[in-house]
């Protein structure tokens, strides 16, 4: 039975917008019309995009500009546009309608054909494929508007160019995620904690997200109020799934464990269904009249699309969302995740990251084990949870600070790699990694950024999905990988500083 909030990204439209000018005559207006179809069609047959890309009629005036741009905001399932430049459309009459456009923007610049004619080419062709200065009309006016997008360069039929186009669309898809998600907190954030505070206010006019706290009494009083029936199919739910450890089964000695475990993930799931809630934090400083902290429950949750964080830290929380939208459909998996102690060996230091319970069974290909063990913080009964290793294979991690005047959001490239031993003293979820591009320096650089330490993993985008998230969102982004250098790192650190506080104005 499948409850996942993940959406079908082919459910999504981006429109794809064809810019040209009256001065050409119909003939050519045709043929411009034929051409972007042909475009369009080569989009829609990339495996790597996976939103519906929707042909527009070609936009020759202002207001037909200004009245698509209009629709695009005000379509529900429309979550952003491409803009094509194929002959020369004089950019002026993209003012307006760049003006009023508020969802992503992608600047295709490419052209109908992959070769000249060069035998044949003559000023007709000449005049029918002037994308390469029409194009450059167009990213004027972008940059004079100062209008936030993406530009892709290459013939459609070059791979590289849909996967670009690709991870667009899935970063315009997490950012469609957070403008229709509402986020439930349970009790406050944990007491005394720096990093897991910030501007609620600022992250809905940042990301759409609504965060708002109910108490968790009322969470506490769904839970209660499970029925018999619900909690013995979850049980079974779970014993066909996971290895359920044996004190766990039914009849057996800690079974009534379990089935409190079944009454939070049905209490806690209908609470969330019933508010149209995406994404919640939970905190074991504040459980009220529950009984165990959510693990097992978070864990699926998190696993059906859920975003989730810890201790109240409701940043991660939407990080998480967003990330398992922008990765729908894509092999792995994102979750809450925590740097937790090192393996300090030279020449191969490695994170191992966790949470006290939480971490998303999505990250792991392997059947999971169901387990009951102590907790040594909270005061409350046992809790049940989910224990697997993380699977091998690249990720990313990301977080969200809040700098006062901004969000900061910083992203590692990570490689997950095989536990080098069994580790079965540590029940719970987790995953050992090596960042890029050397342990020395990601960390250094995280601490320099003021990152946090919950994260969101991801195994399945990249870290191309965060940098265009964070372009749509307007939120500052410091990338550690590969080509990361420390004094490099510093220097945008200090140089974002000043940029970000110009950018906002007074
Ligand atoms: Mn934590």
């Amino acid at each position: 039975m499948t409850r996942s909030i993940i959406p079908d990204l082919s459910t999504y439209e981006v429109w794809f917008l064809t810019g040209s000018q009256n001065l050409y005559g119909d003939e050519t207006l045709r043929r411009v019309a034929e051409q972007s179809q042909r475009v369009v069609a080569g989009l829609q047959a990339a495996a790597d995009i996976p939103v519906t890309i929707v042909w527009k009629p070609t936009l020759v005036d202002s207001a037909s500009i200004k009245r698509v741009m209009l629709e695009a905001n005000a379509a529900e399932n429309v979550i952003g546009v491409i803009a094509w430049m194929h002959t020369f459309s004089p950019a002026k009459m993209w003012i307006a309608g760049l003006d009023a456009l508020t969802k992503p923007l992608l600047h295709l610049h490419t052209q109908a054909d992959v070769e000249l004619p060069f035998a044949t080419i003559d000023f007709d062709f000449m005049n029918l494929n002037q994308a390469a200065h029409g194009d450059r009309e167009f990213g004027y006016i972008a940059s004079r508007l100062n209008v936030a997008r993406t530009t892709v360069v290459g013939h459609v039929s070059n791979p590289a160019v849909t996967a670009r186009v690709g991870v667009w669309a899935r970063a315009a898809a997490g950012w469609h995620a957070t403008h229709e998600l509402r986020l439930a907190r349970f009790g406050d954030n944990m007491r005394y904690v720096a990093v897991t505070e910030g501007d609620k206010t600022e992250a809905e006019l940042r990301f759409g997200v609504q965060v708002n706290t109910w108490g968790v009494t009322e969470l506490a009083e769904a839970v209660h109020a499970v029925g018999d029936a619900e909690i013995d199919a979850l049980v079974a739910e779970y014993v066909e799934s996971y290895d359920v450890a044996a004190e766990l089964q039914p009849g057996a000695a800690r079974a009534d464990s379990l089935r409190y475990g079944a009454a939070i993930e049905s209490g806690l799931r209908s609470f969330l269904e019933s508010g149209g809630f995406g994404a919640f934090t939970t905190s074991f400083e504040d459980l009220g009249a529950l009984r165990q902290l959510p693990g097992l429950a978070v864990q699926r949750l998190m696993a059906d699309g859920y975003g989730f964080g810890a201790e109240g830290d409701w940043k991660t929380a939407i990080l998480v969302r967003a990330a398992a939208v922008m990765g729908a459909g894509l092999p792995g998996g994102a979750s809450l995740m925590e740097d937790y102690t090192y393996h300090l060996e030279p020449g191969n230091e490695l994170i191992l990251g966790a949470h006290m319970l939480e971490v998303s069974p999505s990250l792991s290909t392997q059947r999971a084990s169901l387990e009951v063990h102590p907790l040594g913080i909270g005061g409350k009964e046992d809790p049940v949870r989910l224990v697997f290793d993380a699977d091998a294979g690249p990720a990313v991690v990301a977080a969200l600070s809040d700098m006062r005047d901004r969000f900061r959001l910083v992203a590692n490239v990570v490689q997950n790699v095989e536990l080098p031993e069994a580790m079965p003293h540590l029940p719970v979820g987790r995953a050992i990694w090596k960042p890029a591009p050397d342990f020395a320096t990601s960390a250094a650089a995280w601490l320099t950024a003021g990152a946090a330490h919950h994260t969101v993993m991801t195994t399945q985008v990249g870290v191309d999905v965060f940098r265009d998230f964070a372009q749509m969102a307007g939120v500052e982004l410091l990338v550690i990988d590969e080509s990361t250098t420390l004094e490099g790192f510093q220097r945008d650190v200090r140089w974002n500083a000043a940029y970000y506080r110009l950018a906002q104005g007074i």
